[in-house]
């Protein structure tokens, strides 16, 4: 059996943390890289393997020369953010697969955790509501999946790319054929 495909990791500026605690919740393993210079964040992804998402077009430009894999996200709100990384990444090639959720917090992993352990740490009312609860294996944290949780994940298919195909220009020679719309 084939071993499954690395997913692509990301490391942030300090200017995304907003879409940081989302992809974490997506399921993408992600830094966010708030203390410390521009070279210091290059060295953290060129030494972790970690594709760059910035707001600094300065640091884009640094990073392209250098042969570091960099995707800019200079939109005003997150839901363009993610459209943005979905074209950027199908751009350059790297598929983004949804994994298991990470602590939106700190990146840690989640695990489930059992309803008589959550019971003296919620709010009765979410403790009634909810059936799956989770915890920060890092922090601690508490997750369950309420309605912000079904906002987020409605965000999430912003992430769904388009067929390479598609992303390509009409008419090149050499491409080849897709299937006619049956419309
Ligand atoms: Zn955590």
């Amino acid at each position: 059996m084939a071993p499954p495909k690395p997913r692509v990791r990301f490391v942030a500026d300090a200017m995304l943390g907003s879409l940081v605690r989302k992809l974490r919740a997506f399921g993408f393993d992600t830094t966010y890289y708030r203390a410390g210079d521009d070279a210091g964040l290059m060295r953290a992804a060129a030494r972790e393997g970690r594709l760059i998402l910035t707001s600094d077009r300065a640091l884009a430009e640094r990073c392209r020369s250098r042969g570091l894999g960099v995707v800019m996200l200079d939109q005003q709100s997150d839901g363009a953010r993610l459209s943005a990384l979905a074209r950027g990444c199908g751009a350059i090639g790297i598929e983004l697969v949804k994994g298991a959720p990470f602590c939106s917090l700190c990146g840690g992993g989640l695990a489930p955790l059992g309803k008589a352990e959550v019971e003296p740490k919620v709010p009765p009312s979410v403790y009634a509501r909810h059936r799956l609860f989770f915890r920060c294996m890092s922090c601690g944290q508490i997750y369950w999946r309420g309605t912000h949780w079904k906002k987020l994940m409605s965000l999430a298919r912003r992430l769904d790319q388009k067929p390479v195909a598609s992303l390509h220009s009409r008419g090149k020679a050499g491409r080849r054929a897709r299937p006619r719309n049956p419309r």
